[in-house]
């Protein structure tokens, strides 16, 4: 059989194509000595070359999904509770099955909450008889009684308008906090910032006038069953009084029915309890840098979530393309210049104490973080990269930003950041996040909504691929 002469065309041109990237890639030091210049820095060409690999390997597995997959199946990972560690336990499994250079876990110690019994909320009206509302105690709340507690209810929509109502009118009552995300706002965390300060102040600003528990609306656009929790906390010197999140398909009725029959009241049960400090862990794996092994690129998620879901989007999601972009990196066979380091940090969503462990720990002396890049904003398809905070920044990076546009990122701009990476911000580290789309993320987030289903594998893997190539641009880039 004759050889076609077109295929032999094609091999000629793979047999090239694959000579020269090897030769970048494994013999950059006889490129250097022919050149006289240095071999590591990255045109749009080099970068386009690893982007292919990174995509051809990636887009073809999807492991980030397989990776989120292992650590939702351990169901909701609470702070401080046996599900957390085996959370620990198995991320270290698996990056040491990944083959990382370095895989340890560093101790934190973090407050354990539980919730108990599951929680009880009824509406008693005599005009609409006793209905069942849909409760989950906030994250660090007290405890009803054991029997309950059953209050009138007084329904407010901003802080002044509970100061105005003041004692005489909120003395006894339950205060409910029926102010929605904003619609109007195009950025959701924009609208959750708003709306969440009553989630996590509420309590407090209630009790000043007597209040005898808090009821708040779920922090979500969805209009559904489904209560979504989060952190609260107390102020001190003011009475401790329970708080529920409440379904925002409950929140609209009782409002309208508030209307009809001021009257309504509110029975509540819960049985959540604060059961101490115990020691828990972040989990760390990295590429070790073959020239700078001491500067490093570091790619953040967290490994707790809330209890009422296994937490897919919040955040498996996160740790899952942390994971995978350091698989990725190192299954192209490309050697960063600098560590690329993955951290799991514990206790994201009780106060960040496992980002706050991590930048003071003992291992960081002699360590210097150029980048900490946080992704905790669901397994949406990226959107863009936010990074650093200065425009020359963004102009040096330009080869980094037209190969992510390839990748179909929209943009790349100053930002970035979390609550994990906050503290090696402080100490002068860059902060950066590969941003997702996060239009549908407040649907699932911090409810039972928040399962692995949820999350599109390819979506996921285009955000671990976007952060893969980042990782790598830095870690030879620096900054
Ligand atoms: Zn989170």
């Amino acid at each position: 059989m004759t050889k076609h002469p077109k295929s032999n065309l094609v091999l000629r041109i793979l047999y090239f194509l694959l000579l020269t990237n090897c030769c970048w890639l494994f013999g950059s030091q006889l490129i250097a000595k022919e050149t006289g210049r240095s071999d590591t820095s990255l045109t749009e060409e080099k970068l386009m070359l690893v982007a292919n690999r990174l995509k051809s390997l990636g887009l073809s597995e999807e492991k980030a999904h397989e990776f989120l997959l292992q650590l939702t199946s351990i169901g909701g990972r609470l702070t401080g509770s046996p599900q957390a560690e085996e959370a620990v336990k198995r991320a270290v499994e698996l990056m040491k099955e990944l083959n990382f250079d370095r895989v340890w876990t560093e101790p934190v110690t973090v407050n354990r909450w539980v919730r108990g019994e599951k929680e009880i909320g009824l509406l008693k009206s005599r005009k609409f008889g006793q209905q069942k509302i849909n409760v989950a105690a906030l994250g660090n709340s007290l405890a009803t009684t054991e029997e309950g507690l059953e209050a009138g209810l007084v329904e407010v929509h901003s802080f002044r308008e509970l100061e105005k109502l003041g004692e005489k009118v909120i003395k006894g009552k339950i205060v409910f906090f029926n102010q929605p995300m904003d619609r109007t706002l195009i950025n959701p965390f924009m609208a959750y910032g708003q709306a969440a300060q009553f989630r996590v102040k509420g309590a407090s600003a209630a009790a000043k006038y007597g209040a005898v528990a808090v009821m708040v609306r779920s922090a979500t656009f969805r209009i559904d069953e489904h209560p979504h929790t989060g952190l609260m906390t107390y102020e001190s010197g003011l009475p401790k009084i329970p708080a529920v999140s409440v379904a925002t398909a409950d929140a609209e009725k009782i409002s309208r029915w508030l209307k009809e029959d001021p009257e309504i009241r509110i029975f509540l049960k819960t049985s959540c309890q604060q059961l101490g400090p115990v020691v828990s862990h972040n989990v760390i794996g990295e590429l070790t840098g073959t020239k700078s092994p001491k500067e490093i690129i570091l790619v953040g998620g967290h490994l707790d979530s809330w209890d009422l879901s296994p937490g897919a989007h919040d955040d498996a999601a996160g740790c899952a393309v942390a994971v995978e972009a350091l698989r990725l990196i190192k299954d192209c066979g490309l050697k960063p210049a600098r560590t690329i380091r993955a951290v799991l940090f514990m206790d994201e969503e009780f106060g960040g104490t496992g980002g706050r462990a991590y930048a003071t720990a003992p291992q960081r002396a002699g360590e210097k973080h150029l980048l900490a890049i946080e992704q905790d904003q669901g397994g949406g398809v990226p959107l863009g990269l936010a990074v650093g905070k200065t425009p020359e920044l963004l102009n040096k990076i330009s080869p980094l930003t037209r190969v992510l546009q390839k990748l179909g990122l929209h943009w790349v701009k100053n930002g970035g950041g979390g609550v994990d990476i906050a503290p090696l911000v402080e100490q002068g580290c860059l902060a950066g996040t590969i941003v997702p789309n996060t239009q549908r993320y407040f649907d699932f987030h911090h409810s039972a909504l928040d399962v692995p289903e949820a999350v599109h594998p390819r979506e996921l893997q285009l955000q671990a691929l976007a952060l893969a190539l980042t990782l790598y641009y830095f870690s030879q880039e620096g900054i």
